[in-house]
């Protein structure tokens, strides 16, 4: 027997301890109406002391659910810290939801208090009084209360809270790194949200591996712009890692369009920015045609649905580099990302930037084909992708739901490859998957031909119901602004790049691609304005 290395645990109360002492005069900085209002992370602990207090005077002295309804500011900041950290569980409610699901998840979580944007209190206000458990109500920034006035809630003032508490926590010894720090409900796009409960252990790594130079490399030279929601899968951990690592964080707050959003980056010049493709799209276009320069930004983490060979190109020519990304609220969820390997350059390193990356150590990958058998990872065999490992999901919440795992892997419901060299390349989701006359058609790989033609701003493809083959392609296609593109056009672009027979020979142009509480599209809702005859499809000869 050996005397080994003493049981410390990876807790986020580590994290929030030492980031806001040894990182004392690091910055976080919100974006506000009129310019950017500023903390150090020493002023940001020593609230949180105010923050743990003030919730243990309202009954937090166990693992009861504290929920945030918040954009990315100092103070959502100071609860991602404050609540794990004493102990409870910290849950993100996804403001976007529709109300029944927000009903359905906070009373499944069983929130017991909930801190609220004053801007928000609108849209807190149509769910509130359904919320069952929640007592308590923090009213965080300006904001009329008088919508949640007949909630039957307790309402506080945030800044109130904190001016009457202490600054010093008595902050727990004995947490145990394996009890949950937080939670976060999938999206739901079909059936009832599902509960992913994350460990301070889980947290603490995955941190750790988000600073890691085969992920983003974060460290103090950095300041990092979550424009990801930070009740979308953590913010793809960005805040717990710059918390540690000790770079300074610049919060957008609710200016998420593209001209608030570049004006942000001219002016604070960040070097790391994480967002969901649809909103770089966005913020190319707005920076192209205004001529901003964005060259603070050292790398942009792009994720949560495949990022368009067009995008990556176009911030290149910017001068900003995108690392393509992949992950799940399940995986925590950064799970892998697209550097090239040492060896590789010119197409073949591009064809690696396309990828989803390569996974993390810490966790590890397998394709699982039809009968649940598993194929090789030779970056030929598709399959479904299956993960496992220290920051992966076990279970969910109060849900056993065992169809979701297999043998202790989790199934991702992502179809791919991964190749000997740990690189994974995703072809669809599994419910989005297109097979006619039983091959596969990738609408990923269509959706990123059709995004390469100059007209095109956005194209998703869906399997539609055909006859002869069971499933066809259907491609909805929106034009840039006077752009003048038919189908038969865009048909004959798609020609010269993939197999005739994938070619879709329907199509139907729209105004907008619909999109998910998270801002991807929304393949769903394309599918279901379909069965009801709401597109207008087009069959060029
Ligand atoms: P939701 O299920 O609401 O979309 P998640 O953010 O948890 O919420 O979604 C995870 C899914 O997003 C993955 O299973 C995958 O299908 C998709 N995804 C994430 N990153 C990528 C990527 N880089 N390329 C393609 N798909 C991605």
């Amino acid at each position: 027997m050996f005397s080994t290395m003493q049981d410390f645990p990876l807790t986020i109360t580590s994290i929030m301890r030492y980031g806001t002492t040894v990182y004392d005069s690091c910055e976080v900085a919100t974006v506000t109406d009129d310019g950017v209002r500023r903390r150090s992370y020493g002023e940001v602990g020593r609230r949180v002391g105010r923050l743990a207090n003030a919730l243990r005077r309202l009954g937090v002295d166990g693992d009861q659910r504290v929920a945030t309804f918040m954009w990315n500011n100092a103070e959502h900041l100071e609860a991602y810290l404050a609540v794990p950290a004493m102990g409870a569980v910290l849950h993100t409610l996804n403001i976007r939801l529709f109300p029944d699901q927000l009903i359905y998840i906070a009373n499944h979580a069983e929130d017991e208090i909930v801190v609220v944007d004053g801007s928000l209190i609108p849209l807190l206000a149509r769910v509130l009084r359904e919320m069952k458990t929640v007592r308590h109500v923090i009213v965080s920034g300006p904001g009329d209360r008088a919508p949640l006035a007949d909630s039957g809630k307790e309402l506080h003032s945030y800044e109130d809270l904190l001016a009457a508490a202490p600054e010093t926590f008595d902050w727990p010894e004995e947490i145990d790194e394996r009890q949950a720090a937080a939670m976060c409900y999938t999206s739901g796009t079909t059936g009832n949200p599902k509960g992913v409960v994350y460990s301070h252990r889980s947290m603490f790594l995955h941190s750790m591996s988000v600073c890691t130079g085969n992920a983003m490399g974060m460290n103090q030279t950095d300041k990092v712009l979550p424009v990801v929601p930070m009740f979308h899968a953590n913010a793809w951990g960005l805040p717990y890692a710059a918390v540690m690592a000790g770079a300074a964080l610049l919060m957008p707050d609710r200016f998420l369009q593209a001209e608030p959003l570049v004006k942000a980056i001219e002016s604070e010049r960040p070097t790391i920015s994480g967002a969901v493709p649809t909103i770089w799209n966005d913020v190319l276009r707005y920076a192209r045609e205004h001529g901003s320069d964005l060259t603070s930004l050292r790398l942009v983490p792009c994720g949560g649905s495949a990022v368009p060979e067009s995008l990556m190109r176009g911030f290149d020519e910017l001068g900003v580099r995108i690392l393509h990304a992949w992950g799940m609220t399940e995986t925590s969820p950064l799970a892998s990302a697209a550097h090239p390997p040492i060896h590789a350059s010119g197409d073949e390193a591009w064809r690696y930037r396309m990828s989803q990356g390569r996974y993390m150590c810490g966790l590890e990958v397998r394709v699982v084909g039809d009968g649940d058998v598993v194929l090789p990872s030779d970056g030929q065999s598709v399959g479904e992708i299956e993960i496992r490992g220290a920051w992966i999901t076990g279970a969910y919440h109060k849900d056993e739901d065992p169809g979701r795992f297999h043998d202790g892997w989790l199934r991702t419901g992502d179809v791919g490859t991964v190749s000997p060299d740990g690189f994974l390349v995703l072809t669809d989701r599994a419910k989005d998957v297109i097979k006619s006359g039983g091959e596969w058609i990738s609408s990923v790989e269509l959706e990123n031909h059709l995004m390469s033609h100059p007209d095109v701003l956005e194209a998703a493809v869906i399997g539609i119901p055909d006859e002869k083959w069971a499933e066809r392609p259907l491609a909805t296609v929106v034009l840039r602004a006077d752009a003048t593109a038919t189908a038969a056009e865009l048909r004959e672009f798609l020609a010269g790049r993939v197999a005739k027979w994938q070619l879709p020979e329907r199509w139907a142009f729209i105004s907008e691609v619909p999109k998910t509480s998270v801002g991807k599209f929304s393949k769903r809702t394309l599918r279901d304005m379909y069965a009801a005859g709401d597109l207008e499809v087009q069959q060029p000869s």
